[in-house]
């Protein structure tokens, strides 16, 4: 039985945040109840791809999975359950937004089989959630974060976002901090993207906002680094840091480019060698569901040296790199028998070490990774 991460997507949100660019909608909440059905019937219309894999992870992602009511939540999980063997240990994430979490809301989701939480926060100073468009307040997660643990949650993420406008070092700091005291246990760490077509995007035209300086971005992710390190995480990815055995499993299918199923609008999927990508809107995914047609509205053939690229610039996204061995296994042949001109040159410049055993970003290499990862696209 092959293992595989499953993805549903919940494209639903309560107000559109300035900075995103994810496929999510604010206003559509009247079709909430027909998209539950729909995922009910695609993930039967993956009945026979379903019946060769395990799923050893679930990540339910958005938009805003909490959006969803418990019996809503409980209702997917039962058609997964009716559809796919899922791992007596399979990791079953779901990410959910303070201000849209109540403590009978999560309790449902935990009875439903939910066992990771990963919570959108993204600051712990209001005027900073403020500027970002957030719906809450750093209160209201600290709320949700204790009703969480009632309920028994233990396995919890929180977001966070540095290089934000008007976000100084100590603001970073200090968030930081007031995440390792509450204890939490997986702390993803990601800087700003301005986004084409976001509102953020638009101000920065017309000189309203203004992206922080290079080298204080860069502190700022040095400062995570350091901080989160002394208190214990270990730094596992360019962007995640954990307490040991809390690596989120589900990223780790994507970084070692694995196999997995995306179900929901816009969701991707990567399984025998082939990338397919659902309807984007919610409108146009209930259409072909409702037809009883397949979502799918892309398939993309991923060749030899795709598969290549993918593995290695995901894999050198993990600290510890990539086994040369495995990379054998998969492929036949050596990462340096692939770029035997590529690797001595990113090792000269102080970029990789390559042992024979793995292949692993520096340090240098990890605040260089961009362009580690353009030398490795075949
Ligand atoms: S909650 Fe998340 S998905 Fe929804 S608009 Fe904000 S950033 Fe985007």
């Amino acid at each position: 039985m092959k293992s595989i991460g499953i993805y549903i997507h919940i494209p639903f949100c309560q107000k559109k945040c300035l900075y995103c660019d994810f496929n999510s909608y604010s206003g559509k909440g009247h079709l909430i109840t027909d998209y539950v059905e729909g995922l009910r019937r695609e993930i039967q219309l993956h009945r026979e791809t379903f019946e060769d894999y395990e799923a050893g992870s679930i990540y339910i992602g958005g938009g805003t999975p909490s959006i969803l009511s418990g019996k809503e939540l409980e209702t997917v999980m039962t058609a997964l359950r009716e559809g796919i063997r899922i791992a007596s240990d399979a990791e079953i994430t779901m990410e959910a937004n303070p201000g849209t979490l109540s403590r009978s809301k999560l309790s449902a989701y935990f009875n439903a089989g939910v066992n990771r939480l990963s919570m959108g926060l993204q600051a712990c100073q209001e005027e900073l959630l403020r500027g970002l468009g957030r719906i809450h307040s750093y209160r209201d997660f600290v709320t949700n974060l204790e009703d969480a643990r009632s309920v028994g949650f233990r396995n919890i993420n929180a977001d966070l976002m540095f290089a934000l406008p008007g976000q100084r070092l100590e603001d970073w700091q200090s968030s930081l901090m007031q995440l390792t005291a509450l204890e939490i246990p997986h702390i993803s760490a990601y800087s700003l993207i301005w986004e084409a077509g976001t509102a953020f995007e638009g101000l920065r035209e017309k000189n309203l906002l203004k992206p922080i300086e290079e080298d204080i971005e860069l502190e700022m992710f040095h400062a995570a680094r350091g901080l989160l390190q002394k208190k214990g995480y270990s730094y596992y990815e360019i962007s995640n840091y954990a307490k040991p055995g809390f690596e989120c499993k589900h990223n780790i299918v994507y970084w070692k480019n694995q196999c997995y199923i995306g179900l929901g609008a816009g969701a991707h999927s990567y399984f025998n060698n082939k990338r397919y990508h659902n309807q984007e809107t919610i409108e146009a995914y209930l259409s072909c569901i409702n037809e009883e047609k397949s979502p799918i509205k892309n398939i993309l053939a991923v060749s030899k040296n795709d598969e290549i690229s993918e593995t290695m610039f995901l894999g050198l996204r993990l600290i510890d790199g990539m086994a040369v061995e495995e990379f054998k296994n998969r492929f036949g042949v050596t990462p340096l028998d692939i770029y035997p001109a590529v690797i001595p040159k990113l090792q000269r410049d102080g970029l990789i070490i390559y042992d024979n055993k793995r292949i692993v970003l520096t340090t240098k290499g990890v605040d260089l990774a961009n362009i580690v990862f353009q030398e490795l696209l075949l």
